[in-house]
């Protein structure tokens, strides 16, 4: 059972405002729509992802106390994936040089007919 941030009233995953002290739990009244808020005097942008990368354009950056889109830094180095295999990585750097990859076929190609004649 989870508990209000403000009261401690206990609630249900779901409730989307607190019965007690009419907290809102929930974005939008959506049950299914989070709403972080931050604890103490700490915004949630200070441990947001999309702070530390600079992509967030929200107007309440940097000091949000409640966001629908945080995303603790430490949920992030939790699940932090393996490095990814030399195939991958070649495969990722093949993707992202199409043209060089395209030449050196082209190159390849030139060679070959040169020698076959
Ligand atoms: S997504 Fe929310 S918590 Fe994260 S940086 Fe933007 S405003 Fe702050
Ligand atoms: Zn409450």
């Amino acid at each position: 059972m989870l508990s209000c941030p403000r009261c401690q009233a206990a609630i249900e995953p779901t409730t989307i405002h607190c019965p007690r002290c009419h907290l809102a739990l929930k974005a939008h009244g959506h049950p299914g729509m989070p709403l972080y808020r931050s604890e103490g005097e700490t915004a949630l942008c200070a441990t947001c992802v999309y702070d530390a990368d600079d992509t967030c354009n929200f107007p309440q950056r940097p000091h949000a106390e409640t966001c629908t889109l945080y995303r603790s830094i430490n949920a992030v180095e939790d699940l932090a994936l393996p490095p990814p295999s030399f195939g991958n990585q070649l495969s990722f750097w093949l993707r992202n040089h199409r043209g060089l990859v395209a030449l050196g076929g082209l190159l390849l190609l030139s060679l070959a007919l040169v020698l076959v004649r």
